[in-house]
């Protein structure tokens, strides 16, 4: 358009920088919000629990307390420093990822022994929160992966539905082969999520319900390294859900093609 307007090649050059310069800038600028709101994110997370360490630990120094108010002000104060540690642990899992992500594991994992030592290792939690578990799959599959971080997959998913189901309802583990790829599913029968929530619960810090997701320990990161890890092995993740009836959250993997696997229909309830 310059040119039909009469100017020069070079003076056509110098609009074109200048276009390209202004791209930057609001790319920068988009990084720049990005990293605040983050910064942000992370200091919100960590005043809460400080805000309560403090205060009771303030309490506990300054006044005379009995021997029952002192133990559940101790309870309290081992509890906040918990939720620090595992937000912590949440953040730099996710630096991790970030800065791994050049140089990924890719190993054939069994998709089963992944499900076994996640429903091996929340068992506990299971039975304390009276729900029961099904693992039901079309047969055994071998995905490419690391097992560390596919099981880190199986128990944030996990760990969520435990979390927003209510006692005595069911948590399940399904998969479906495809030719070249295995999709996992991870439903409940819990809360569920508004539908113009779904697509933003893989955000870092987003939640339905803040008070509920920090009451029963969340961190607002479990679904964010979810994402990550499955994108970073050729996936994707997604989740449909009906409030009041429970959420299917699913991912997919790429599958290896390993003659030693086994494809043996199986499925139980744990
Ligand atoms: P959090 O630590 O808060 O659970 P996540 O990133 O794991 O963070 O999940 C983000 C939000 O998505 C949660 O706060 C919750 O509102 C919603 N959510 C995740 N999983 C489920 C589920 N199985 N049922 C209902 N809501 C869920």
């Amino acid at each position: 358009r310059l040119e039909d307007a009469g100017a020069s090649r070079d003076t056509w050059q110098e609009g074109f920088h200048v276009l390209v310069l202004c791209n930057d800038v609001t790319q920068w600028h988009r990084m720049a919000r990005m990293r605040s709101d983050f910064i942000a994110n992370v200091s919100h997370e960590l005043k809460t629990p400080i805000t309560a360490i403090r205060g009771f630990a303030e309490t506990l120094v300054g006044e005379d307390v009995d021997e029952s108010t002192r133990d559940s002000f101790l309870q309290v104060i081992y509890e906040e420093s918990l939720r620090m540690s595992r937000l912590v642990e949440d953040l730099l899992t996710l630096s991790r990822l970030e800065t791994q992500e050049m140089h990924l594991e890719w190993h054939p994992v069994q998709l089963s022994a992944v499900v076994e030592m996640a429903v091996d290792r929340l068992q506990p939690q299971l039975q304390a929160r009276h729900l029961t578990l099904r693992v039901q799959s079309e047969g055994d599959v071998t995905v490419c992966g690391d097992e560390d971080k596919l099981l880190q997959v199986m128990l944030n998913l996990l760990t969520n539905a435990m979390r927003y189901t209510p006692p005595g309802g069911c948590v399940s583990v399904t998969w479906e082969t495809f030719p070249d790829q295995v999709k996992v599913h991870v439903a409940d029968t819990g809360i569920g999520i508004p539908e113009e929530e779904q697509k933003r619960v893989f955000e870092r810090f987003y939640r339905v319900n803040a008070d509920r997701s920090r009451a029963s320990g969340g961190t607002g990161l479990g679904l964010a390294i979810v994402k990550h890890i499955v994108r970073s092995y050729g996936g994707e993740v997604g989740v449909r859900s009906r409030v009041g009836f429970g959420s299917d959250f699913w991912f997919t993997l790429q599958r290896c093609k390993d003659p030693a696997s086994s494809d043996t229909a199986s499925g139980h309830a744990v």
